[in-house]
């Protein structure tokens, strides 16, 4: 390291240049000690001479190549850091398991490290979007894919669900019960919704669904056929009746995202002031079931 730091002042800027200075003058010093020996004893022969001229010139432009061939994986790895080619860290790297020196031992070690840390960035990814819960989307991933609509999709109705009750489930029948009605939220939502359609858990014993393209009227029909089933197939039982939710629908046309979600909520509020197991509005705030 202290000779590399000593050395940095020959060309700062480029190892290959470094490297090949240090070549240039080292293939030189046979040449130069014969010339200083011959002219200092008068003994200098000039096809020698002109023989060791030569020689050291072709070594020279031998090393000199050699030298850029052998930096090269270096400088692709240098390349693929400074520019994040996704070829680069993936699976277009070059198979060098042919050799096994220091270069090898770098270019995989680069490599190893770039695709963990793709793989970490895709899973905390993933981990920073969906409920480890349910797998369905959290509201981080939710209010993104929502942000993400495309112009022509950005309208439609948000409804924010609330399991009626859960904390008795809880008490009554223990957490593992608890989170197994969760569960079961989320996979009745997710089954019985459209695929333009995206479901989420809010948080807590919380859902929001987003109804693409839908007016009230229809968001609050979807939601009936769910709560329906609910009652035919329940997810749970409390008091040996079927689990039900309320909920709160609100209509959202490109916009407001959070005044909309905001409504939604109000309206599910007062669903359950209303005696919950129903789903009120936003606009008019009243029972659609
Ligand atoms: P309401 O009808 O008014 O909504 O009553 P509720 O009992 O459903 O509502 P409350 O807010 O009193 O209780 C919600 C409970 O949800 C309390 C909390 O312990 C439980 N809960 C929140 N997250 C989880 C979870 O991930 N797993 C389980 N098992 N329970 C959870
Ligand atoms: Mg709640
Ligand atoms: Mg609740």
């Amino acid at each position: 390291m202290k000779f590399y730091l000593a050395t940095s002042f020959i060309f700062p800027r480029s190892l290959r240049m470094r490297i090949f200075f240090l070549c240039f003058v080292a293939t030189h010093v046979p040449l130069l000690t014969y010339t200083v020996w011959g002219l200092a004893t008068g003994r200098i022969a000039a096809a020698a001479f002109w023989l060791l001229l030569t020689a050291t010139a072709v070594g020279t432009v031998l090393a000199l190549l050699g030298i850029g061939a052998l930096l090269a994986p270096i400088e692709k790895l240098a390349d693929a850091l400074d520019t994040q080619d996704e070829e680069e860290g993936g699976e277009g790297a070059v198979d060098l398991s042919r050799a096994q020196d220091l270069i090898q031992r770098l270019y995989n070690g680069v490599h190893r490290a770039r695709r963990s840390t793709d793989k970490t960035i895709r899973d905390l990814d993933v981990a920073a979007n969906e409920d480890m819960l349910t797998g369905i989307l959290n509201r981080r991933g939710f209010m993104k894919k929502v942000n993400a609509l495309p112009a022509s999709q950005r309208h439609g109705c948000f409804a924010i669900l609330d399991i009626d009750h859960f904390k008795r489930v809880n008490d009554e029948m223990g957490h593992d019960e608890g989170d197994r009605v969760l569960r079961a939220l989320a996979g009745r939502l997710s089954e019985q919704t459209r695929r333009a359609d995206i479901v989420a858990r809010w948080g807590g014993e919380e859902f929001v669904v987003f109804f693409n393209g839908v007016i009230e009227t229809e968001a609050c029909w979807a939601l009936e056929r769910i709560a329906w089933r609910m009652q035919g197939d329940p997810i749970g039982r409390i008091d040996d009746r079927p689990i039900t939710f309320s909920g709160g629908v609100c209509r959202w046309v490109e916009g407001d995202l959070t005044g909309s979600l905001t409504h939604a909520d109000e309206a599910l509020y007062e669903a359950k002031r209303n005696g919950r197991d129903q789903v009120c509005t936003a606009v008019a705030l009243t029972p659609a079931r």
